[in-house]
């Protein structure tokens, strides 16, 4: 079957095609990031307005690189949230016009699932159906999550913890701004700390249950980046020259630093977990997954009895093709939505993910 994968919750218009839910047919992506840039960061109602415009030219770029017609889909998935509702709702309501006017049924995804859902794109069905795979621990790591959620092979979910403020995508884009770098801030500090000392500077690990501060045991899984960003703006003061800014030999180990901060907890938390919990496969998934630092780190420290699952880079950051092959495991189960389905802002709690189980 071929479902017909909208996205339109942050900054990026997407549209794919997608057959029987991992073959990917085409993978189209609008980006607005030019449009945020000058504004330091996403503007809602600009980004809807840009999906508006988007939409319709992306969604049949899609159809024309698959080389199928709007009669051959035999369902529309569209991302329902979480996100920015005035942009969801651009996209949300496109698909609904798109589903009625043309006699299709309507699938309203999660965004974050369909983010877990990239790391098993292109791949033989086999992966997701093999027990050897599970418990699976899907790290995803975007501009909006950070979270660490253990699934079972019937599909069984429930998320080990999440970030208390921050998410590690936010404090890449926040550090960025602070040091003037630019938007969005996480591919711009990965180039920025090539080559320079990751351990010139200690950047705060918060949550590790370092010296004499002893971890909660809820916060075991949690995280929390808000605090290393507040931690750079006094390096910066600390060291600034006359201009009040940090001085341009700094820069590299600064931001080399920082990232490291960020990589630091990410995977340890996420080893630990693994640890803990006894998974067998560890996903990593969401925008910040295309970090080359985060990766390596990853594929250096995970034990070779795990297997693991780095999303590829294409379908870390927000596409329509994880939209459209989570959508196929609806569609197969004729669990279509109705049309009067609402946006939504928040994750809601996951007990199950939809693309296991009955
Ligand atoms: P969410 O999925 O949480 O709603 P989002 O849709 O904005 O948020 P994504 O598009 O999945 O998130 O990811 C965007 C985030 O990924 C941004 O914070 C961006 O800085 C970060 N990012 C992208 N590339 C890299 C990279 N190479 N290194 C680190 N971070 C990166
Ligand atoms: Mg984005
Ligand atoms: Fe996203």
């Amino acid at each position: 079957s071929l479902i017909l994968g909208i996205e339109s919750s942050c900054d990026e218009t997407a549209a794919a095609v997608v057959r029987d839910g991992y073959q990917v047919l085409s993978s189209c992506v609008a980006s607005q990031i030019a449009k945020h840039a000058v504004h330091g960061g996403v503007v809602p109602e600009l980004a809807a307005r840009e999906h508006l415009v988007a939409l319709n030219p992306v969604v049949e770029g899609a159809l024309r690189e698959a080389g199928v017609t709007m009669k051959e889909i035999d369902a529309i998935a569209v991302t329902q949230g979480p996100g920015l509702i005035p942009a969801l709702l651009v996209g949300l309501s496109f698909a609904k016009g798109l589903a009625m006017g043309n006699g299709k049924p309507l699938i309203g995804v999660n965004h974050f699932i369909a983010h877990i859902y990239g790391a098993f794109l292109d791949e033989a069905h086999g992966v997701l159906e093999n027990p050897a795979t599970y418990p699976l621990l899907a790290l995803v790591v975007s501009g909006g999550h950070t979270s660490l959620m253990l699934i079972e092979r019937d599909g069984k979910a429930r998320q080990l913890g999440c970030t208390i403020d921050d998410a590690a995508g936010e404090a890449l884009d926040k550090g960025a701004k602070l040091l003037g770098l630019g938007y969005p801030g996480g591919p711009i500090m990965q180039k920025t700390a090539e080559g320079g000392d990751p351990h010139k500077y200690e950047f705060p690990r918060p949550l590790t249950g370092g010296a004499g501060k002893p971890l909660a045991p809820e916060n075991l899984y949690n995280f929390s980046f808000s605090g290393i960003k507040t931690a750079l703006l006094y390096h910066v003061k600390h060291h600034a020259g006359a201009d009040g800014k940090l001085p341009a030999e700094l820069l590299q180990d600064t931001v080399a630093s920082y990232q490291e901060a960020v990589v630091d907890v990410l995977t340890r938390k996420t080893l630990l977990a693994a640890k803990n919990f006894g998974a067998k496969t560890i996903v990593v998934a969401g925008g910040v997954a295309c970090n080359s630092v985060l990766r390596e780190r990853f594929e250096a420290l995970t034990p070779k009895h795990v297997q693991l699952r780095l999303a590829a880079r294409k379908y870390c950051t927000d596409n329509a093709a994880m939209v459209g092959g989570l959508g196929w495991h609806y569609h197969r189960k004729q669990a279509y939505s109705p049309l009067n389905i609402d946006s939504f802002a928040r994750l809601p709690q996951i007990t199950q993910v939809p693309f296991l189980g009955e």
